[in-house]
């Protein structure tokens, strides 16, 4: 008998280890809380597949992204699109780092890019921009992909409350599996490092044109990142798409429900004139549509870790989720840290290399 994973969560990464566990033969099921795949963070998000360019101060990141960019795009071909003018832009006065150290950082972590001399007419107040390959996730598509893939091992609209652990099995709300992964991005249990819950809102536009993907950095500053629906928009801002920070899920959670829209109203004024410093035109151009809901779990820390984390306590790992181009990384520290248990090591033998040496030195003693 083949042998057993549960997975909790049904997000980018539960459904990226249950496809590739699956393809390795091992039995999987893929224990979802909502009705349908890739429902919260997962699907509620900018949408971004990052190259690293976003993480001018962490090299770790840069260096997670760099290689899972290439890895999802041959992996996934059909679930993410190229964005054809994608600028990273270093606005004057406003970033933590100034353009020449930004563009070094990128240039020394091996990261493509094209140096735009001339700005965008549409932009303003910027020391410099980055023309760059990142491109943009077909969510809907990925969500009919997993579903389809893993028709058979899903078990969709089940929340679960509780695992308990023997040394030969562990059980999921009574089912007996040989393992459990946890993919809830912190929210079943929490991974042992520090980290707490951001409750976050992302603004959706729709534009009159076609318009490019524009990303501040380096800092407390704004983006605007296509989806994959053409004409629709994502504005995010580093200091107000937060809602707060909290050391529990469920505090997380009772915070987005207590948004109401007089806080998305000034949350929408505060976002437009932040981006209106550097795209004057932008109300021209854009129209509101509604807000987005969302909860990061971030671990504590100012220098912006964005990379991802595996765990292994028993027979339960914990996956601290980095960005989506990091599900190769969890896939791969999963299947290391099963090859590295007790069990899968080589047994002692007698003898060992010093009788071997002497057996063959036996040969060349002269007689
Ligand atoms: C505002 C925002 C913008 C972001 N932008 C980007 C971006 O542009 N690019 C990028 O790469 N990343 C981005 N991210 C990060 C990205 O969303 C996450 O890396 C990714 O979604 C994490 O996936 P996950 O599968 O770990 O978690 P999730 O998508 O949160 O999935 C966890 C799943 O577990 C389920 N679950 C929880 N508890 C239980 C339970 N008890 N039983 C059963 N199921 C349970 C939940 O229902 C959920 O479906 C952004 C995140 C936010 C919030």
């Amino acid at each position: 008998m083949s042998i057993s994973f549960a997975i909790i969560g049904g997000g980018w990464y539960g459904c990226h280890i249950a496809c590739s566990l699956r393809a390795l033969g091992f039995g999987v099921t893929v224990f979802e809380h909502q009705p349908r795949l890739l429902h919260l963070a997962s699907g509620n998000n900018q949408f971004r597949l990052h190259l690293g360019f976003h993480y001018a101060r962490h090299y770790g990141t840069r260096m997670q992204s760099r290689e899972g960019f290439s890895r999802f795009v041959e992996r996934y071909p059909e679930l993410s699109r190229p964005v054809p003018d994608n600028i990273y832009a270093v606005p004057c006065g406003d970033s933590l780092i100034d353009f020449l150290t930004y563009k070094l950082i990128m240039t020394s972590s091996g990261i493509e890019f094209t140096e735009l001399y001339d700005h965008p007419p549409m932009l303003t107040n910027l020391e410099g921009c980055l023309k760059v390959p990142e491109r943009v996730l077909l969510i809907d598509r990925a969500r009919r992909y997993f579903l389809d893939r893993l028709s058979e091992n899903l078990v969709l609209g089940h929340r679960v409350a509780a695992i308990e652990e023997t040394e030969a099995a562990v059980h999921v709300d009574g089912q007996r599996f040989d393992f459990v992964i946890d993919a809830t991005w912190g929210h079943f249990s929490k991974p042992p490092i520090e980290l707490f819950y951001e409750p976050t809102l992302l603004l959706y536009y729709e534009a009159n044109c076609d318009f490019p993907a524009i990303t501040m950095v380096d800092g407390p500053l704004c983006s605007i990142y296509p989806t994959e629906d053409p004409g629709l928009y994502t504005l995010s801002s580093v200091p107000h798409t937060p809602l707060g920070r909290f050391s529990t899920s469920e505090a997380a959670r009772q915070a987005l429900d207590a948004v109401d829209p007089a806080l998305v109203a000034s949350k929408v004024e505060l976002m437009e004139q932040q981006i209106a410093r550097y795209v004057p035109g932008y109300k021209d151009v854009f129209r509101f549509i509604g807000p987005q809901f969302s909860i990061k779990t971030k671990p504590s820390g100012s220098f912006d870790d964005r990379s991802c984390y595996v765990f292994k306590t028993g027979r339960v790992f914990s996956v601290m989720s980095g960005k989506i181009d990091t599900i190769f990384y969890a896939m791969e520290r999963i299947l290391s840290l099963i090859e590295a248990m007790p069990d899968a090591s080589v047994p002692a033998e007698a003898g060992g290399l010093r009788e071997e040496v002497l057996r063959s030195a036996a040969s060349w003693t002269p007689t």
